[in-house]
Protein backbone atom coordinates (compact mmCIF):
# COMPACT_ATOMS: atom_id res chain seq x y z
CA UNK A 1 0.00 0.00 0.00
CA UNK A 2 1.18 3.40 -0.97
CA UNK A 3 1.20 5.66 1.85
CA UNK A 4 -1.52 8.03 0.52
CA UNK A 5 -3.53 4.90 -0.21
CA UNK A 6 -2.74 4.65 3.46
CA UNK A 7 -3.53 8.16 4.63
CA UNK A 8 -7.23 7.59 2.84
CA UNK A 9 -7.74 4.77 4.38
CA UNK A 10 -7.29 6.58 7.78
CA UNK A 11 -9.47 9.36 6.60
CA UNK A 12 -12.20 7.08 5.82
CA UNK A 13 -11.86 5.43 8.92
CA UNK A 14 -12.02 8.94 10.71
CA UNK A 15 -15.12 9.57 8.88
CA UNK A 16 -16.73 6.73 9.05
CA UNK A 17 -16.13 6.55 12.91
CA UNK A 18 -17.61 10.38 12.99
CA UNK A 19 -20.73 8.73 11.45
CA UNK A 20 -21.10 6.40 13.78
CA UNK A 21 -20.27 8.12 16.62
CA UNK A 22 -22.44 11.22 16.05
CA UNK A 23 -25.90 9.17 14.62
CA UNK A 24 -24.98 10.08 11.35
CA UNK A 25 -25.71 7.75 8.29
CA UNK A 26 -23.09 5.61 6.88
CA UNK A 27 -21.66 7.15 4.08
CA UNK A 28 -23.69 10.82 4.57
CA UNK A 29 -20.25 12.43 4.43
CA UNK A 30 -18.30 12.93 0.73
CA UNK A 31 -14.92 13.44 0.95
CA UNK A 32 -12.86 15.65 -1.02
CA UNK A 33 -8.99 15.53 -1.59
CA UNK A 34 -7.88 18.92 -1.29
CA UNK A 35 -4.86 18.59 -3.63
CA UNK A 36 -3.72 22.06 -3.85
CA UNK A 37 0.13 22.34 -4.06
CA UNK A 38 0.05 18.30 -4.95
CA UNK A 39 1.83 17.13 -8.05
CA UNK A 40 -0.41 15.00 -10.16
CA UNK A 41 1.50 11.55 -9.40
CA UNK A 42 -0.10 11.89 -5.59
CA UNK A 43 -3.64 12.70 -7.24
CA UNK A 44 -2.77 9.06 -9.16
CA UNK A 45 -2.32 7.25 -6.32
CA UNK A 46 -5.06 8.54 -4.60
CA UNK A 47 -7.01 7.54 -7.97
CA UNK A 48 -5.74 4.18 -7.70
CA UNK A 49 -6.79 4.13 -4.13
CA UNK A 50 -10.58 4.89 -4.86
CA UNK A 51 -10.56 8.99 -4.67
CA UNK A 52 -12.40 10.67 -7.52
CA UNK A 53 -13.15 14.26 -5.85
CA UNK A 54 -10.14 16.51 -5.73
CA UNK A 55 -10.48 20.38 -4.27
CA UNK A 56 -7.85 22.93 -5.84
CA UNK A 57 -7.41 26.44 -4.47
CA UNK A 58 -5.45 28.00 -7.14
CA UNK A 59 -6.85 28.58 -10.57
CA UNK A 60 -3.46 27.52 -12.78
CA UNK A 61 -2.07 25.29 -10.85
CA UNK A 62 -5.53 23.67 -11.00
CA UNK A 63 -5.68 24.08 -14.91
CA UNK A 64 -2.13 21.91 -15.35
CA UNK A 65 -3.30 19.19 -13.83
CA UNK A 66 -7.22 18.99 -15.03
CA UNK A 67 -5.62 18.87 -18.52
CA UNK A 68 -2.85 16.27 -17.62
CA UNK A 69 -5.60 13.80 -15.75
CA UNK A 70 -8.50 14.53 -18.46
CA UNK A 71 -8.15 10.15 -19.25
CA UNK A 72 -10.12 9.81 -15.43
CA UNK A 73 -13.26 10.81 -14.92
CA UNK A 74 -12.80 12.89 -11.47
CA UNK A 75 -14.63 15.68 -9.76
CA UNK A 76 -13.50 18.81 -9.69
CA UNK A 77 -13.96 21.11 -6.73
CA UNK A 78 -13.07 25.26 -6.61
CA UNK A 79 -11.85 26.07 -2.73
CA UNK A 80 -10.23 28.74 -3.25
CA UNK A 81 -10.66 33.01 -3.00
CA UNK A 82 -12.43 33.55 -6.11
CA UNK A 83 -10.93 36.71 -8.30
CA UNK A 84 -13.04 37.97 -10.94
CA UNK A 85 -10.51 37.86 -13.78
CA UNK A 86 -10.65 33.97 -12.79
CA UNK A 87 -14.01 33.05 -12.88
CA UNK A 88 -14.33 31.96 -16.86
CA UNK A 89 -11.36 29.33 -15.96
CA UNK A 90 -13.87 28.42 -12.85
CA UNK A 91 -16.82 27.73 -14.78
CA UNK A 92 -15.36 26.27 -17.77
CA UNK A 93 -13.14 23.24 -15.78
CA UNK A 94 -14.74 22.62 -12.34
CA UNK A 95 -17.75 21.17 -11.63
CA UNK A 96 -17.99 22.37 -8.00
CA UNK A 97 -17.31 25.83 -6.48
CA UNK A 98 -17.32 26.62 -2.32
CA UNK A 99 -16.11 30.41 -1.82
CA UNK A 100 -19.09 31.99 -3.74
CA UNK A 101 -19.23 35.04 -1.21
CA UNK A 102 -21.02 38.24 -3.43
CA UNK A 103 -23.24 38.19 -6.47
CA UNK A 104 -21.26 39.28 -9.02
CA UNK A 105 -18.87 36.71 -8.78
CA UNK A 106 -21.95 34.09 -8.96
CA UNK A 107 -22.96 36.34 -12.22
CA UNK A 108 -19.83 35.78 -13.89
CA UNK A 109 -20.16 31.94 -13.41
CA UNK A 110 -23.50 32.06 -14.20
CA UNK A 111 -22.99 33.53 -17.88
CA UNK A 112 -19.44 31.65 -18.70
CA UNK A 113 -20.62 28.50 -17.48
CA UNK A 114 -20.49 26.38 -21.05
CA UNK A 115 -23.96 25.72 -21.89
CA UNK A 116 -22.56 21.64 -22.94
CA UNK A 117 -21.68 21.45 -19.20
CA UNK A 118 -24.21 20.68 -16.24
CA UNK A 119 -25.28 23.78 -14.15
CA UNK A 120 -22.34 24.46 -11.98
CA UNK A 121 -22.70 23.22 -7.95
CA UNK A 122 -22.21 26.18 -5.82
CA UNK A 123 -21.71 26.76 -2.37
CA UNK A 124 -22.15 30.15 -0.44
CA UNK A 125 -18.88 30.53 1.92
CA UNK A 126 -20.46 32.00 4.99
CA UNK A 127 -18.14 33.81 7.37
CA UNK A 128 -18.72 32.05 10.72
CA UNK A 129 -15.83 33.54 12.57
CA UNK A 130 -16.85 37.03 12.46
CA UNK A 131 -13.09 38.59 11.74
CA UNK A 132 -12.86 40.99 8.87
CA UNK A 133 -9.91 39.96 7.51
CA UNK A 134 -11.94 36.16 6.36
CA UNK A 135 -13.15 36.08 3.05
CA UNK A 136 -17.26 34.92 3.05
CA UNK A 137 -20.51 36.56 2.94
CA UNK A 138 -21.97 37.67 7.00
CA UNK A 139 -24.77 35.44 8.44
CA UNK A 140 -26.95 38.67 7.97
CA UNK A 141 -26.34 38.63 4.39
CA UNK A 142 -26.44 34.72 3.42
CA UNK A 143 -29.98 34.81 3.01
CA UNK A 144 -30.49 37.29 0.08
CA UNK A 145 -27.31 36.43 -1.99
CA UNK A 146 -28.70 32.57 -1.66
CA UNK A 147 -31.56 33.55 -3.18
CA UNK A 148 -30.04 35.17 -5.71
CA UNK A 149 -27.76 32.21 -6.47
CA UNK A 150 -30.49 30.13 -6.46
CA UNK A 151 -32.36 32.23 -9.29
CA UNK A 152 -29.47 31.55 -11.71
CA UNK A 153 -29.89 29.26 -14.16
CA UNK A 154 -26.30 28.01 -15.00
CA UNK A 155 -26.36 27.31 -11.24
CA UNK A 156 -26.72 25.14 -8.87
CA UNK A 157 -27.15 26.50 -5.21
CA UNK A 158 -26.20 23.29 -3.21
CA UNK A 159 -25.43 24.50 0.40
CA UNK A 160 -23.11 26.61 2.36
CA UNK A 161 -19.23 26.12 3.27
CA UNK A 162 -17.48 27.30 6.09
CA UNK A 163 -13.61 27.74 7.05
CA UNK A 164 -13.83 28.20 10.97
CA UNK A 165 -10.50 29.67 12.78
CA UNK A 166 -8.07 27.42 13.49
CA UNK A 167 -9.35 26.22 17.17
CA UNK A 168 -7.58 22.31 18.33
CA UNK A 169 -10.44 22.00 21.25
CA UNK A 170 -12.90 19.84 19.93
CA UNK A 171 -15.84 22.16 21.63
CA UNK A 172 -15.03 25.51 20.15
CA UNK A 173 -14.16 23.46 17.32
CA UNK A 174 -18.29 22.33 17.72
CA UNK A 175 -19.45 25.26 18.28
CA UNK A 176 -18.52 27.13 14.98
CA UNK A 177 -19.10 24.53 12.88
CA UNK A 178 -22.60 24.21 14.91
CA UNK A 179 -22.93 28.40 13.58
CA UNK A 180 -22.61 27.06 9.90
CA UNK A 181 -25.39 24.25 10.81
CA UNK A 182 -27.57 27.16 12.04
CA UNK A 183 -26.98 29.33 8.85
CA UNK A 184 -27.46 26.42 6.49
CA UNK A 185 -31.10 25.33 8.62
CA UNK A 186 -32.16 29.40 8.43
CA UNK A 187 -31.54 28.58 4.58
CA UNK A 188 -33.97 25.28 4.29
CA UNK A 189 -36.33 26.91 6.86
CA UNK A 190 -36.63 29.48 3.92
CA UNK A 191 -37.58 27.08 1.39
CA UNK A 192 -34.42 26.91 -0.43
CA UNK A 193 -33.35 23.49 -1.57
CA UNK A 194 -30.28 22.69 -0.40
CA UNK A 195 -27.81 19.62 0.41
CA UNK A 196 -24.66 20.16 1.26
CA UNK A 197 -22.65 21.67 4.31
CA UNK A 198 -19.16 21.82 3.27
CA UNK A 199 -16.85 21.79 6.29
CA UNK A 200 -14.57 19.61 8.11
CA UNK A 201 -10.42 19.79 7.30
CA UNK A 202 -7.70 17.60 8.81
CA UNK A 203 -8.04 19.44 11.89
CA UNK A 204 -11.51 19.14 12.60
CA UNK A 205 -13.65 16.80 10.65
CA UNK A 206 -14.77 15.24 13.84
CA UNK A 207 -16.56 18.29 14.66
CA UNK A 208 -17.47 19.14 11.54
CA UNK A 209 -19.39 15.54 11.20
CA UNK A 210 -20.77 16.04 14.34
CA UNK A 211 -22.16 19.17 13.33
CA UNK A 212 -23.94 17.86 10.20
CA UNK A 213 -21.13 18.19 7.62
CA UNK A 214 -21.85 16.00 4.34
CA UNK A 215 -18.65 17.19 2.54
CA UNK A 216 -15.61 17.36 4.22
CA UNK A 217 -12.08 19.17 2.31
CA UNK A 218 -9.20 16.74 3.74
CA UNK A 219 -5.54 17.71 2.34
CA UNK A 220 -2.44 17.58 4.79
CA UNK A 221 -4.12 14.01 6.04
CA UNK A 222 -4.35 12.29 3.12
CA UNK A 223 -1.33 14.08 1.03
CA UNK A 224 0.93 15.29 4.43
CA UNK A 225 2.13 18.45 5.10
CA UNK A 226 2.23 21.26 2.16
CA UNK A 227 5.69 23.04 2.08
C1 LIG B 1 -6.28 23.83 2.13
C2 LIG B 1 -7.73 23.79 2.38
C3 LIG B 1 -8.34 22.67 2.97
C4 LIG B 1 -7.57 21.46 3.46
O1 LIG B 1 -6.97 21.75 4.68
P1 LIG B 1 -6.12 20.61 5.46
O2 LIG B 1 -5.97 21.21 6.82
O3 LIG B 1 -4.85 20.45 4.73
O4 LIG B 1 -6.93 19.38 5.49
C5 LIG B 1 -9.71 22.67 3.13
N1 LIG B 1 -10.47 23.72 2.73
C6 LIG B 1 -9.92 24.82 2.17
C7 LIG B 1 -10.80 25.94 1.77
C8 LIG B 1 -8.54 24.88 1.99
O5 LIG B 1 -8.01 26.00 1.45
Amino acid sequence: MTPIAHHLDEVRRRIAGAEARFGRARGAVQLVAVSKTVPVDAIRAAVRAGQARFGESYVQEALTKIRQLTDLALEWHFIGPIQSNKTREIAEHFDWVHGVDRLKIAQRLNDQRPVERAPLNVCIQVNISGEASKSGVAVAELESLAREVAALPRLKLRGVMGIPAPETDFERQRAACARLRAAAERLCGGGLDIDTLSMGMSGDLEAAIAEGATLVRIGTAIFGARV
